[in-house]
């Protein structure tokens, strides 16, 4: 049955399709207006936390406008299931992708010429054949609904090429109304958005972005695994939550730590076959308290409400990244936590990350900038919470007291004397030695520490051997990593050396009239004081339903060590 259209419908019947189809009592937010908006023929750039309800917005004009709703969606695992929901619901979809095999697909697009469903989902790169174009004209389309339109945007992660040619859309049928949707806000994606989708004069809908159950914290980073576990154990005891780190093997590593730590964990990423992530993904989905731990290739449409935790042991490369990985917590309204594990090594591997990223220097630079916006919100001395609405656009009157910055505010301390001596042992190694050192070293000669490099390079008869005496190894790290978020500092080539930047000399010179102020760095938590377990004794508390993890690991570990040892950049 076609669940409610005859032409001339109103917009009164929103509320009815909402009720009746999809059996929720009101509409939220800002819902109805974009509802109303779109059932009215106007265009929409809709902006909306994850979580926040976003398909209601295009599937319930599709029902209500005579024709075929059209969505692009490039989350072509999740197609299966959202439209097995809508059929349970009552309402006719169907979608397009490479899952399916031919007679699959000519089934779905007879259903769709013949006018026999309400919703079509499509794989972006369907767009590009012609065949799919042609498919669209023998049939009516009520609304083109782009989900995830931040893809479109060429810096970000997301990123998908195919995004690019849906201008084509409004090209051939500009009578249909178009919506695009994305939980990525900020100013410059959502320009972006505008212009290569073409939606010159469509109404933007910009919604809350705060999610004031998410505790926002951001640790110094020790030993970030153990940190986490002690996290877990603390709070959050039984709990499902996502885990996220930067290398496929940092992926692996962690899951089998946690498991070998009797917490029930998953590793998913890109490079572990396709059945076992879509096998992963779906016990996370439908068992509960298990902890996934993920690259970023996880995630995106997940709509899970009660993850209770989610975790960063690595640095996102934007604030754009870390609030959309971070939104998939809570999205029940219930408390949760967003922590993360940072330091020193992280804003090295960053930059280093981006002087061998492919692209040009523009490209770079915007990494560049993205990155910049993230050492702020980490470096902050302020409200996270207030900083991150502030990166959305949003301003907010008052401290959260629901961030770890809030709760704890933590001090900060001048320094000036401590960044120039610093940078003088950088200029002067260089100069008057001509050698350039990673942090570790530089450390080691601030501090006047006689190691065997130290004394090879007889770098105790240098004016500045030992004028750090006075900080400890830790703040002298807290020190580099504040000055290389700042750019007074910099890192180059492929041992993470320590170089100056155009901004170093003012600090130098003493021209640069404002302080350097840092945050103070907290005391080193207490090391642990138990030897920590060794992978044999690790292995024998693991739980008997681990072990084909574990087997897969060890399998996917070897076939990987070789391209590992190639890492380009050394951390210390
Ligand atoms: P988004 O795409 O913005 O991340 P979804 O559209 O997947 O969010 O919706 C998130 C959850 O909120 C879903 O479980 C959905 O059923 C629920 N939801 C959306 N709108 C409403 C509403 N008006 N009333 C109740 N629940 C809603
Ligand atoms: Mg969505
Ligand atoms: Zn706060």
């Amino acid at each position: 049955m076609r669940a409610v259209a005859s032409p001339g419908l109103e917009v009164s019947d929103a509320r009815q399709v909402l009720q009746r189809v999809f059996g929720y009592d009101s509409f939220r937010g800002s819902q109805q207006e974009i509802v109303d908006h779109v059932i009215g023929g106007g265009d929409a750039l809709v902006l909306m936390p994850t979580g926040g309800g976003k398909s209601l917005c295009y599937q319930i004009p599709s029902l209500v406008r005579p024709g075929v709703g059209v969505v692009v969606s490039p989350l072509i695992a999740l197609m299966q299931d959202q439209v097995d929901a809508l059929n349970e619901l009552g309402v006719r979809a169907g979608f397009l992708n490479s899952t399916q095999n031919y007679e699959q697909r000519r089934q779905t697009e007879a259903a769709f010429a013949s006018g026999e469903l309400d919703l079509l989902y499509l794989a972006p790169e369907r767009l590009r054949l012609d065949s799919t174009l042609d498919l669209l004209g023998r049939g009516e389309v009520s609304v083109f609904a782009i989900d995830e339109a931040h893809c479109v945007a060429q810096w970000g992660h997301d990123f998908r090429p195919d995004y690019l040619a849906l201008s084509v859309l409004h090209e051939r049928w500009p009578e249909v109304p178009r919506i695009a949707l994305t939980a990525t806000a900020t100013q410059a994606t959502r320009r972006e958005i505008a212009t290569r989708l073409e939606l010159t004069g469509a109404r933007h809908f910009v919604s809350d972005f705060d999610r004031p159950n998410i505790q926002y914290r951001i640790a110094p980073k020790n030993d970030p695994r153990k940190q986490l576990l002690q996290l877990l154990r603390t709070e959050h005891a039984g709990d499902a939550g996502i885990v996220y780190r930067l290398s496929r093997a940092e992926v692996e590593r962690t899951a089998e730590f946690l498991v070998a730590n009797g917490i029930d964990a998953l590793p998913y990423h890109a490079g572990l076959d396709k059945e076992v992530r879509a096998a992963h993904q779906s016990r996370f989905l439908r068992e509960d308290g298990l902890v996934m731990v993920a690259t970023i290739a996880f995630g995106m449409g997940i709509d899970k409400p009660d993850v209770r935790f989610v975790a960063h042991l690595d640095l996102p490369k934007s604030v754009e990244g870390y609030y959309q990985e971070t939104g998939r917590a809570g999205r029940d309204g219930q408390p949760s936590t967003a922590w993360m594990a940072y330091g020193l090594q992280d804003v090295v591997q960053q930059r280093k990350l981006i002087e061998l990223s492919e692209g040009d220097d523009a490209h770079r630079r915007t990494l560049s900038r993205h990155l910049d916006a993230m050492l702020a919100l980490c470096e902050t001395v302020e409200c996270r919470r207030t900083q991150l609405l502030a990166y959305f656009g949003q301003d907010s009157a008052m401290a959260c007291q629901n961030c770890d910055t809030c709760l704890a505010p933590p001090e900060s301390w001048d320094g000036t004397v401590a960044a120039q001596k610093l940078l003088s042992t950088v200029v002067r190694l260089d100069r008057e030695r001509n050698q350039k050192f990673g942090a570790g070293q530089i450390i080691d000669i601030l501090r006047g520490k006689k190691t065997p490099k130290v004394e090879q390079f007889r770098h105790d008869s240098l004016s500045v051997f030992g004028v750090g005496a006075d900080l400890s190894d830790n703040e002298w790290r807290g020190v580099i990593r504040q000055l290389l978020a700042q750019r007074l500092l910099s890192v180059e080539g492929d041992y993470g050396t320590l170089v100056l930047t155009e901004s170093s000399g003012e600090v130098l010179r003493r021209e640069d009239p404002r302080q350097v102020l840092l945050r103070t760095e907290p005391k080193r938590a207490a090391a642990p004081t138990a030897k920590s377990k060794t992978a044999k004794q690790a292995a024998q508390d693991m739980p008997p339903e681990a072990e084909p993890v574990f087997q897969r690991l060890r399998a996917w570990r070897a076939a990987t060590a070789r391209e590992e040892n190639k890492a380009p950049f050394i951390i210390f």
